[in-house]
């Protein structure tokens, strides 16, 4: 909409200013305000009115409906304004402008624009938005008959001001008892929120009790649990020990009546003693696998950790197997280790939890393979070792039970294997003590995978504590000062320190023999800190090394998540170089501490 004009009215005296109040007042009714809003106008309008007469003599005062505009930082509204122009004034001094301070309280509008010798206030209320769709010839309509409007008599302007007062006056007890009402609603909501609060705390608490009584009893299940296995490997071992000297004095015996220098024995007698022999030997085999379970067991069978050869291992273990019975059409692939670095493992236990697995496998292949493989995963610093077969398979229920003593497979394909089902259980727990895991999978009539994976290096004897020895560091900043400072200062401290200008060199230096540690400056020209980064990340051989970021700029590391993997941030401005070493090493440290077992010598 475009502006119309209204009224134009002259302030000359005092009465002047009751006409054009009561004109602000009745124009604004006339458009739509609601009472409270005219009041202030008008008041506004009269305040001013009153003070500029005083101060500078008559003036005129223009009423316009005009669409709002923007004021100081605020946008424009939607909603048209009755806006006040009062003009005439003088030049109008600080004095003047800071009286009528109180005045923009009343209105949505104001303003003094001061040019020179002459001052324009105007101000203006919004009005509701159908205002905008009255039609100009309307809103001439409208003034022509409030243009007319004079003030009263004072008697008169004072039963209005007085009227006025009042309708205020009603309109803040209402405002003061919905208050009240408000409150006290707002009261009883509070209320209402005490008690859920106090109802949950309750509720939490009595869980919270349930939950430790639940904890107590685990303790005490599982101290009674652990007494249990402790008495059942105490029974085994004992058992085992009383069993197997009568054991094998009934097979010293029995070679002894084979023996040349003998009485000769008949065919008959000769049938019978190699079956007692026999029976013995097995019962011998039985009583030695509970012992060596027992003992396991009971953790007194401990792991001597050391630098291990896995295509050793391996070797001996073709040897080994020469001897145990297979189908003739199945056949044993032991495949050498490609890639794998030295373990840090008892290779006496490893032979025996590879031997288990790959007996097990022949006896349960009547045909086909059975296979052992390794493979390095550098991210998890492990080998896995497999053993896979294209046996008879395990149904999947059965996966889990197979782990426990004595169980055997009840099915036919099973039937007619000789075993204890001790093997698995013994194995397992061996795995354990070399601190790895076991894990299966089989299906029934294709064979089955147990999978061994062992850390590389030994965790018991991993720098678990503080990393004390040198480390390699390489250093990639552009900033020459501070590397040539840095490296000196690792070089003291005995670590030995290779330095890149920028992050294709460093690429190149991590890539060639990656360090224990890198110090990293984030702004490199080319190839960035941020890019060195992603590719350490995304490189499974290089995504371990601790990362130290250098930078002179916290808001380049603020946002965290763009670093993208563990590192730690050192702000260059803050920190004293004689810190670095101490920081390298707790970065080093605490990757170490958390997956990554480096191999120190
Ligand atoms: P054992 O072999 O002396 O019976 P184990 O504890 O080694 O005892 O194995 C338990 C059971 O698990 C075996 O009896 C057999 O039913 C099942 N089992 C183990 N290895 C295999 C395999 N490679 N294929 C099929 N079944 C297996």
């Amino acid at each position: 909409m475009t502006g119309t004009a209204v009224i134009r009215g002259v302030v000359a005296v005092e009465a002047d200013v009751f006409a054009i109040r009561r004109q602000a007042r009745e124009l604004g009714a006339a458009l739509g305000l609601e009472e409270p809003d005219q009041i202030r106008l008008a008041a506004a309008l009269s305040e001013v009115g009153r003070r500029l007469l005083a101060r500078h003599g008559p003036l005129t005062v223009d009423f316009a409906v005009v669409p709002d505009e923007p004021n100081g930082g605020e946008a424009a509204t939607e909603r048209p304004l009755l806006s006040i122009t009062v003009t005439g004034i003088g030049p109008a001094d600080d004095a003047l402008v800071g009286e009528l301070g109180p005045t923009r309280q009343l209105v949505d509008r104001f303003a003094v624009r001061r040019n020179g010798a002459s001052t324009v206030i105007t101000m203006g209320r919004w009005l509701p938005e159908r205002v905008a769709a009255i039609s100009p010839t309307e809103i001439e309509e409208i003034a022509q008959q409030i243009a007319g409007l004079t003030a009263g008599t004072p008697l008169e302007e004072l039963a209005e001001h007085n009227r006025q007062l009042l309708a205020t006056l009603q309109q803040v007890e209402h405002q003061r008892d919905e208050l009240l009402r408000l409150n006290v609603e707002l009261e009883e909501t509070n209320r209402g929120v005490v008690a859920l609060y106090k109802e949950l705390s309750d509720e939490l608490e009595a869980t919270n009790r349930g939950v430790v009584a639940l904890y107590a009893e685990l303790d005490q299940r599982n101290d009674e649990i652990r007494a249990a296995s402790e008495a059942k490997s105490r029974f085994l071992a004992n058992a085992s020990h009383e069993l197997r000297a009568p054991v094998t004095a009934i097979i010293g015996l029995c070679q002894l009546l084979k023996a040349p220098t003998s009485v000769p024995l008949t065919e008959e007698q000769a049938g019978q003693l190699g079956l007692i022999e026999s029976s013995a030997r097995g019962l011998l085999g039985l009583v030695n696998q509970l012992l060596d379970l027992a003992k396991a067991e009971s953790g007194r069978l401990e792991a001597t950790p050391v630098a291990t050869d896995l295509k050793a291992v391996f070797d001996s273990l073709r040897g080994m197997l020469k001897a145990v019975p297979r189908s003739e059409s199945t056949e044993l692939v032991i495949v050498d280790p490609e890639g794998v670095p030295t373990l840090h493992t008892d290779p006496v236990l490893l032979t025996r939890v590879l031997l288990n697995l790959l007996t097990n496998g022949l006896k349960f292949t009547p045909d086909g393979e059975v296979r052992l493989t390794a493979q390095y995963s550098p991210r998890e610093r492990t080998v896995s070792l497999a053993v896979s077969d294209t046996g008879i398979g395990i149904p999947p229920e059965e996966h889990e039970r197979i782990f426990e003593e004595f169980h055997q497979v009840r099915h036919a394909l099973h039937a007619g294997v000789v075993g204890t089902g001790l093997g698995l259980p013994y194995t397992r727990r061996l795995v354990q003590i070399l601190g790895g895991r076991i894990s299966l999978e089989s299906t029934p009539g294709h064979g089955s995978t147990f999978t061994v994976t062992l850390p590389v290096s030994d965790p018991a004897r991993s720098p678990a504590g503080n990393i004390t020895g040198p480390l390699r560091v390489l250093i990639a900043d552009d900033d020459d000062a501070f590397r040539t400072a840095a490296a000196m200062i690792l070089r003291a401290a005995g670590d030995t320190v290779i330095e890149a200008a920028d992050g294709e060199a460093a690429l190149a230096a991590i890539q060639q023999e990656p360090p224990d540690a890198v110090l990293l400056d984030l702004r490199l020209a080319g190839v960035d800190g941020f890019a060195v980064l992603a590719a350490l990340s995304s490189n499974e051989t290089l995504s371990h090394i601790p990362v130290v970021v250098l930078t002179a700029y916290p808001s380049d590391v603020a946002d965290q998540p763009a670093l993208g993997r563990a590192t730690t941030v050192m702000d260059k401005a803050q920190t004293t170089l004689d810190s670095l070493p101490r920081i390298v090493r707790e970065a080093a440290q605490t990757h170490l501490g958390e997956t990554h077992l480096r191999e120190r010598p």
